[in-house]
């Protein structure tokens, strides 16, 4: 009997998956409008309308869905687009601030290379970076919203929602260290996020101050949800660093006698810091979403303290000294006397053993955190809003979707928007343009313009939020329609 390759298996799992994800958007579409349909009907009933103006709103109806299935169907590219500004760069690529061109909306693009992503085995991540923000969808106010992705034969896009704020690292370095009550309300946010999450079904694993955003009000959302994890059985996946050597039998190091500089080089090293990373995660024993809790503690210990426990010159002694955490954890001792007991005991409870640490419920539990309206924390003020924050950044948008950018206001409004991020130096998006081709679609997995066939695995990545279909019965539409 013939044997089919593993590629052709591969091939034909993708394929499944595409079709079944693809029917059952279709289905899920028919009937939204089905509903929408229904509850259109019962208004105009209760409100006993007249035939010609419930034909009208009908037709209003109809052509707000067609609008919308055209606008689904429209293929988007990085020629949609206009560079405004570079907000972060990564791993993988980089995030701008952008302006789409037909609607003048401005957004957050971050855009990826496939080449590297293949070599470094990180196609499975991203996937799950676009899969948890398209199913977020609106609902989830602790994520950033994913408005559109979309690629082409070199990159990977994504389109998101701004935020202004920049992120928590940028928060720490201007800031050095937060007070317990500042750092209470980024804990109670950073819980609820984190618990949305895992309410996805899916483990973060990269909770750490630089995928802290912070919106134009100071509230959180998370982002690089690029090595999340679908919760299945315990797993045992390797992290893109090299821990494999890490073993617990080194001596304990407990010193801190060099000053910690916040550092964005590290962050954006494709290795990244291990500071924030579990010890199980790196020991590789199995895990489960309680690494995330570890990571929220080292975060809160970084805030209060003002460095991450288990800072090390390099990334080797960091991770032994996070499987040696028992030795290594140290609270210097005016933090002891400065923060209460309850903020201490809270954090020893985080970073501590997976059997032992505190699980959400526990933790929202946890004296302190007495007090806490788990419920209303976002619309509670927030201890930091942003410079031009609030309402004016709401403004400042508005005036940059409408305004010509060749506007000699338009530099300074850019330069308001960007002021919480560091300065990137701006190479244009043309290097990104000259490779604007090559869409995805079934057809291109028969093809094989691809480097080694793995291309094909980011088949599926497009998505396009939808734009909300809805009729509102107002009394002069009424008027107008009947006219
Ligand atoms: P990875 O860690 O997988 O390499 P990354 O760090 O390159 O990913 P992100 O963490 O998503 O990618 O983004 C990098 C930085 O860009 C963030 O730390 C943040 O400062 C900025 N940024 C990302 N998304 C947004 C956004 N939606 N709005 C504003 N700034 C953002
Ligand atoms: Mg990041």
């Amino acid at each position: 009997m013939e044997e089919i390759s593993t590629t052709t298996r591969e091939k034909a799992s993708v394929t499944k998956a595409y079709l079944e994800q693809k029917y059952a958007i279709m289905k899920k579409e028919r009937e939204e409008s089905r509903m929408r349909r229904s509850v259109l009907e019962q208004k105009m009933q209760s409100l006993k309308l007249e035939e010609p103006a419930k034909e009208s709103y009908r037709a209003e109806l109809r052509n707000q869905e067609l609008h919308q299935m055209r606008q689904q169907r429209k293929r988007l590219s990085i020629a949609d687009f206009q560079s405004l500004a570079v907000v972060g760069r990564g791993a993988f690529g980089e995030v701008r601030l952008v302006r789409k061109k037909d609607s003048g909306e401005v957004f957050a693009l971050k855009s990826m290379l496939k080449s590297s992503m293949v070599m470094k085995n990180q196609v499975g991540h991203v996937r799950a970076e676009r899969d948890i923000l398209a199913m977020a969808d609106n609902e989830c106010e602790w994520l950033v919203t994913l408005q559109y992705s979309f690629q082409d034969t070199n990159r990977l896009y994504m389109v998101m929602e701004y935020l202004p704020g920049g992120d928590l690292m940028g928060l720490l370095i201007k800031e050095d260290k937060l007070n317990e009550m500042t750092t209470r309300f980024y804990a109670a946010e950073m819980v609820m996020a984190i618990e949305s999450v895992h309410e996805l079904g899916y483990i973060h694993r990269d909770i750490k101050p630089d995928n802290v955003l912070l919106d134009a009000f100071g509230h959180i959302k998370l982002t690089d949800l690029g090595l999340c994890k679908k919760m299945d059985v315990a797993s045992h996946e390797i992290l893109p660093i090299t821990t494999h050597t890490v073993d617990d039998s080194s001596q304990p190091i407990n010193d801190r006698t060099r000053p910690y500089n916040r550092n964005r080089e590290v962050a954006f090293s494709t290795v990244g810091t291990p500071d924030y990373i579990a010890p199980e995660v790196l020991l590789q024993q199995g895990y489960g979403k309680e690494c995330d809790w570890w990571s929220m503690g080292v975060i809160l210990f970084e805030c209060l303290i003002g460095y991450p426990p288990f800072n090390a010159d390099d990334p080797m002694s960091t991770c032994r000294k996070i499987v040696n955490w028992k030795h290594t954890l140290v609270f210097p001792s005016e933090s002891l006397q400065t923060l209460s007991a309850n903020c201490i005991d809270f954090i020893r409870r985080l970073i501590c053993s997976a059997d032992m640490r505190l699980d959400l419920k526990h933790i929202k539990a946890h004296p302190w955190f007495a007090g806490i309206e788990w419920k209303n924390l976002r619309t509670n003020p927030s201890p930091h809003v942003p410079p031009r924050g609030g309402s004016e950044f709401q403004d400042t948008m508005n005036k940059l979707q409408h305004l010509d950018p060749s506007d000699a206001q338009y530099k300074t409004l850019v330069k308001q928007i960007t002021q919480n991020f560091d300065e990137f130096p701006d190479q244009g998006l043309g290097h990104l343009h000259e490779d604007a081709s090559g869409y995805e679609s079934l057809n291109s997995m028969q093809k094989t313009p691809t480097i080694d066939g793995e291309y094909n695995k980011f088949i599926g990545y497009t998505y396009r939020r939808k734009p909300k279909v809805r009729v509102t019965l107002t009394e002069t539409f009424h008027e107008g329609s009947q006219a």
